[in-house]
């Protein structure tokens, strides 16, 4: 079934939303070439339980980690491990924390060093992507916009492969509730959005093929062609004229910046980056 919440459970969303942001930021200021991908979901867990939360990823369906952390070519669901960020890798993190009876999830992806511009194009194309999903979650539309808007520019204006076997999803009491959200689909199709409907919207979106694969330990999720992908997500409220994202890039945006470690070639605007 999906919930349609009220406002103070939305502000509960929101705070445990922004709380996935905070985190994610404190994650922007750590990285770093040569950092092992565990030490950031130490720091996550700790900063998670200090301000009185829990990790809603430890744990859930047997996963071992506060954060999920996937490298270039791994989708989402990485194991975080002694793996040392290089130079040129990109590095996908998403976070859920829970507090007061409800979840927030939310996720970013950031660029190590010096990345190819082909990768950073993706990274910015994807994030774009996910901005024109939240503005087709307003009341009356229906899922297949969200996914539609996605698909059409990821996939039809870019040529990017669009992850088909894992999808956004309704957040709120439980980390993952109905409706599904794929970022594929067609306009005017699947459940029709309602007023104060919460959704983890999501776009997973590879440089190479759509085809992905589970790897043995029944969680990291690769690329086929083993090319990289990037994956950016906002718990989201339907609102009467669009969506309003519950998560706020900001932060973590500002924190990329202050990192000189980090390449912000992906957060120029898209007209700068096509003279590229
Ligand atoms: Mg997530
Ligand atoms: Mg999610």
């Amino acid at each position: 079934m999906i919930h349609i919440r009220r406002e103070d459970e939305i502000d509960l969303i929101r705070e445990s939303a922004l709380m996935v942001t905070a985190t994610l930021t404190e994650v922007a200021k750590m990285l770093r070439p040569g950092i092992a991908t565990k030490a950031l979901d130490t720091m996550a867990e700790q900063f998670i339980r200090d301000h009185g939360g829990i990790p809603s990823f430890k744990g859930y369906g047997g996963f071992p980690a506060s954060l999920c952390i996937s490298v270039n070519e791994v989708v989402v669901h990485g194991f975080p491990s002694d793996y040392e960020l290089r130079d040129g890798d990109i590095i996908s993190v998403d976070c859920g924390f829970y507090r007061n009876g409800y979840h927030g999830d939310h996720a970013y992806t950031f660029a190590i060093g010096n990345v190819a511009p082909e990768v950073l194009d993706m990274m910015r194309i994807t994030k774009e992507s996910l901005q024109r999903g939240i503005l087709q979650a307003r009341a009356h539309n229906r899922i297949g916009d969200i996914s539609c808007a996605i698909e059409n520019l990821c996939y039809t204006e870019h040529g990017y492969g669009v992850v088909r076997e894992l999808v956004g999803h309704g957040v709120g009491k439980d980390l993952h509730e109905d409706p599904q959200v794929p970022n594929y689909g067609r306009r005017g199709e699947g459940k029709k959005l309602k007023e104060k409907m919460v959704l983890a919207i999501e776009p997973m979106i590879n440089l190479g093929v759509k085809e992905v694969i589970t790897l043995d330990d029944g969680w990291t999720v690769v690329t086929a062609d083993g090319k990289p992908s990037c994956h950016y997500e906002h718990t989201t409220v339907v609102r009467r004229n669009g969506g309003e994202a519950l998560s706020q890039f900001a932060p973590i945006e500002a924190a990329e910046r202050a990192n000189p470690e980090l390449h912000t070639g992906h957060l120029l605007p898209l007209s700068e980056a096509s003279l590229a």
